[in-house]
């Protein structure tokens, strides 16, 4: 009988429907993890990740030589085809090549197939793009602060947003610190939502200056929390809920409930090594998401009559 040697050095497993080729490529030398593996993270995550992209531009972090050699952040497709990857109306940005959706298992797949490992979500969908529905808090630590300030500046937005009539959902990063992600009604301009939320963080660091900076950069943020308000202008994204991170140990960002918080080691608690017993959890966390929205109306009004 006839052997293909050709083809049994080229193996590609398929994971997902995807044909995988480099399967045994290295992408973190620090946990053996390869490219396999990333793939057979995403095809068993794929119904809580999903969600989390449906509807909205997504940019891609590709890594084809592995976390160590140079990352491409792509917004739009370049040099590469990805079948199953939506092309939005140009339209929607216009000047720019057309901005990309995956709403499929073989979207998904074929961007984990060009090297995808992390995936990033605009605040607003592609049927209302002008009108944001949510909008991201990111609490990092400046150098050298310890987790449990970190921790406690969640709670302390937490207590913020739920005054002013919101229902904040927490998440770890998979890097170093937290999302806390507030979905809102589809009621308000970009500018508009933005400026409220720079709002909000100056209102946190007027309130403990001793714990929140508002400016950024490394020398005002020592031993404080910036909470990181730049992830709700136009075209800005935050990385997905269950997307895995180009960084040493392939941490993952995982829903989180409040009550949690206190048993959360660190913004990468969770990373492929781990992740796979949170699966069953899933999105219980952030079970009642979808009714929570409420317009920032209101609370804009409340938070400028307390400044
Ligand atoms: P951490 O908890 O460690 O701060 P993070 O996800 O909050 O993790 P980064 O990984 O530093 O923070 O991501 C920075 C933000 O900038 C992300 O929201 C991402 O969407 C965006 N971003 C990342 N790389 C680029 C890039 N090359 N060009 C434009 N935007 C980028
Ligand atoms: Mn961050
Ligand atoms: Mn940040």
């Amino acid at each position: 009988c006839h052997t293909n040697l050709q083809g049994a050095r080229r193996r590609r497993p398929v994971v997902g429907g995807q044909a995988i080729s480099s399967p045994d490529r290295v992408v973190d030398a620090s946990t053996g993890t390869t490219k396999l593996d990333i793939a057979r993270y995403y095809a068993t995550v794929a119904p809580l990740l999903l969600p989390h992209l449906d509807q909205r531009p997504v940019a891609l972090v590709r890594a084809p030589d592995g976390i160590a050699g140079a990352l491409f952040f792509q917004k739009h497709l370049e040099r590469i085809t990805l079948p199953g990857v939506i092309q939005l109306d140009p339209a929607l940005d216009p000047g720019h090549a057309s901005l990309l959706e995956i709403d499929s298992l073989p979207g998904l797949m074929g961007a984990v197939q060009m090297n995808t490992l992390e995936l990033h979500t605009w605040n607003a969908r592609h049927d209302r793009i002008e009108r944001p529905d949510r909008f991201v808090i990111d609490l990092d630590p400046g150098d050298g602060v310890p987790w449990d300030k970190v921790q406690e500046a969640a709670l302390l937005t937490r207590t913020l947003l739920t005054e002013l009539g919101f229902t904040p959902f927490l998440k770890t990063s998979g890097g170093k610190g937290l999302h806390v992600v507030t979905p809102i009604k589809r009621l308000h301009d970009w500018d508009t939502v933005k400026g409220f939320t720079k709002q909000l963080t100056e209102h946190l660091a007027r309130l403990m200056p001793d714990r929140f900076s508002a400016l950024s950069g490394p020398k005002n943020r020592v031993g404080k929390i910036y909470p990181d308000y730049l992830r709700n202008g136009r075209g800005a994204t935050t990385v997905a809920a269950w997307s895995a991170r180009a960084r040493a140990g392939i941490g993952v960002s995982v829903p989180i409930g409040w009550d949690e918080l206190a048993a959360v080691t660190g913004g990468a608690h969770w990373h492929l090594g781990n992740v796979e017993e949170r699966l069953r959890v899933g999105a219980g966390p952030w079970a009642g998401y979808d009714k929570a929205a409420v317009s920032i109306g209101g609370p804009a009004k409340q938070l400028g009559a307390v400044r």
